[in-house]
Order: C-alpha cells, then structure tokens, then sequence
C-alpha cells in the first residue's frame, strides 16, 4: 500500500481536497481517499506539491501523424491545411515507426492513460500492441465519389479487423461531413452500429460555408481538384444534417470533434436529438491551425459532456492534455482547474465507457498523476505532469 498526501487532491467524483490523503494498492488501485491523516506510521506519507489527479483520457489523436511535426506552416486556415497534407507528407524526414514510438511514449510521460486514435491505416498497430495506455482506434474513411463508396468501406473494415484480430479496440468512423458522399456515411453507419463513433465537426468556417452558403474556401479547393461536392452543394443546412442526424439513433453515442465554429443553434440540434454527445475539444490544434478557439461559455451554458484531445503533431507541438486545458485556463481564466480535469479526464472515460478510469472511485485504476507548479489550485505557464503510478 502507498499513501500520497498532496496540497490538493482532485478526485474527480467527490469533492477537492485540500492536504488530502489518496490510499492507494502498489499497483494504483485506489484504496480511499481523505483528509484526515493516518495514525499509523506503518506506511511512510509520500508528500507532493501540488494537484494530484486521475490519468489523463486523450479522445482524440492521430498517432499515425507523428512524422509530420515541425512540417506544417500555422495559421494557414483549415482548408490550405488539408491542401497541403500530401505534399508536405512527403517531405517528411523522420521516420514513421519511430516517431510513432516516440509519440506514445510522451503521451504515458504526460500522464495520459487512454487514447482514442484516428487511424487511416495499420501503421501505429505494432505499438499499440505493446504500449501501456489503452487505445481505441477509430478507423477512419472518407472519399467523395460515391462510385468508390463500396471499395472504400471495404477497406475500412479489413483495417478494423486488422486491428480487432490484434485484440485491439476499433470501429469504422467517417473523417468529416465535406470529405464523404452519402453512399459511404450510410455504409459506415450501417457497419458501426452501437460502436463508438467519431467525426471532425465544425472545424473551420468554411465548413458551414460550404453546407449552407454552397461556397467558401473548403468548397473552392475541392471544386478545384475536381472532386464530387454535388451532394455538399445545394445543401442548405448545416453540416450535422448532412453527416449525422438523418442517420443515426438518439442513443447512438458520437463524439463530435473541435466543433470551433458551432453556434448556439447547431448544438442545441445535436443536443436534441442525440441523449449521448460528447464534444471534443482540441485547442491547441485550433490555435495552430485557425488561431481560433471553441467558444466555452458557450458550451458550458449549455451544459455539454466535453472531452478533450491533442490531435496529431502536424498540427501540435505536444501531446500533452496538461498544455490543452492550460491554453483553455489563459484564455478562460473562470474555469477551474477540476471542471477542465472533469473534461480531461472523467468526461474522456465515460465516452469510452472505462469505468475504472476517470476518477479516484475506490476500485478504480484510473493512473495517478501530480501536476507541479501550480498557482493554489490554477494551473500556471510552468504547469507539469509527473506520473506517480
Ligand atoms: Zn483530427
């Protein structure tokens, strides 16, 4: 047993204690929790400054990336992002198994403990196999001709029974409302039925330009390459009537990815019809790409189930949720440091449905971690994780 008093413990289920006391097995399960300090001196107190709290859950990241960082030129807007993505990929210089390697490793050094991992291919699988934190890959799909819809699916779900023949965790999920024709949404909904689900939602302006104004930069550079936007054009509703709500159930879980440009009205339809959203938020890859953020207020009036995610280093020069909810604090210094964690890190598992992580429930396993350098209970610009468990 290991007893770990911390100037504050945030457990994520029950209150934040001050100078509290986490009673923990050797191998993380927690015990209990307290502030009352123990009278036996049996065990030695192992004493931290700062917040200790559950491990991290990533919801959204594309490991498979990795190589990319340092390639991509910021603030280009999402649509020259996306139309630089090929080129660019190929002046990549780092090696891909490595960087992989490299990208996973930093994710356990910074307290993260379960990865939902966009994956094109099979090409993080290896390491996934071997790796310590528990991944789901989202198995993501996309293409405009709905001649190749059928081709495309079938892929898609040779790579998700490459990785569920690995006793790995994965579902088939489409990459964004303007990337797919009707044909493929249909066909991945048909094939991911009560699985997890995931989109990128509502990343750029251009997105609900294109849906409901038929034009915009996104709409430009795809007319541009010839490819099939006849379904997108025309629409006259925004992106989520597109690619969601005509196809899936009220108990279907999603979750909706970045989300930067949703209003009001946009997530009070999502939220109507869905009972299980969750909305992902990852702001550093907004700021790099965009220089935008989501508009949190916003999402905390209307009382969203949010998560929170690195996205890959193409567009990310850490994968660190502790940098994610700091970049949200400098911004909305209102929002304490346990709603962000509630987001970081109890919000992430229950989208995954891992009861055991998430919070220091008694039982539970859910990795322990302190954050150092902390202002009371703010995080500050020297905010760090160390991993005690
Ligand atoms: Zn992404």
């Amino acid at each position: 047993m290991r007893i770990i008093q911390a100037s504050y413990i945030i457990p994520l289920n029950a209150a934040p204690i001050k100078n509290g006391f986490l009673f923990i097995e050797d191998d993380g399960t927690v015990i209990h929790l307290t502030d009352i300090a123990p009278i036996s001196h049996d065990f030695e107190v192992e004493v931290y400054d700062g917040i200790v709290c559950p491990g991290f859950v990533n919801t959204h990241c594309h490991l498979e990336l990795s190589n990319m960082k340092d390639l991509m030129p910021e603030a280009t807007g999402l649509p020259e992002f996306v139309s630089q993505i090929p080129t660019r990929r190929n002046e990549c210089i780092l090696d891909s198994v490595a960087s992989i390697i490299s990208g996973d490793k930093e994710m356990i050094a910074a307290g993260i403990v379960a990865v939902g991992d966009i994956s094109n291919t099979t090409d993080t699988l290896e390491v996934k196999k071997l790796s310590v934190i528990k991944y789901h890959s989202f198995v993501e799909i996309f293409g405009l001709d709905k001649n190749q819809a059928t081709t495309l699916l079938a892929d898609g779900l040779k790579v998700v029974g490459d990785y569920q023949r690995a006793e790995l965790s994965a579902s088939l999920v489409p990459h964004a409302p303007y990337s797919l024709s009707p044909a493929l949404l249909e066909g991945i909904y048909f094939n991911s039925k009560d699985q997890l689900l995931s989109i990128h939602h509502q990343e750029t302006p251009s997105e609900n330009e294109m849906f409901l104004e038929s034009k915009g930069d996104l709409a430009d550079l795809f007319r541009g390459k010839g490819l099939d936007i006849s379904s997108q054009m025309g629409f006259g509703e925004n992106s989520s009537h597109y690619s969601l709500l005509p196809y899936l159930p009220k108990e279907q879980k999603v979750l909706l990815v970045h989300n930067t440009c949703s209003e009001a009205s946009d997530i009070e339809q999502i939220e109507s019809h869905f009972e299980n959203a969750y909305w992902c938020t990852c702001p550093k890859a907004n700021w790099y790409i965009e220089r935008a953020l989501p508009d949190y207020d916003l999402w905390l009036e209307k009382n969203l189930k949010i998560t929170v995610g690195t996205d890959s280093l193409a567009s990310n020069d850490t994968l660190s949720i502790l940098e994610e909810i700091k970049l949200i604090q400098t911004n909305f210094p209102h929002i304490s440091t346990e709603t962000l964690l509630e987001w970081a890190c109890k919000n992430g598992a229950a989208f995954f449905g891992y009861s055991k992580l998430g919070s220091f429930t008694a039982g539970n396993k859910p990795g322990i971690i302190l954050i150092e350098n902390i202002d009371g209970m703010m995080l500050t610009e020297n905010s760090k994780v160390k991993v005690l468990v």
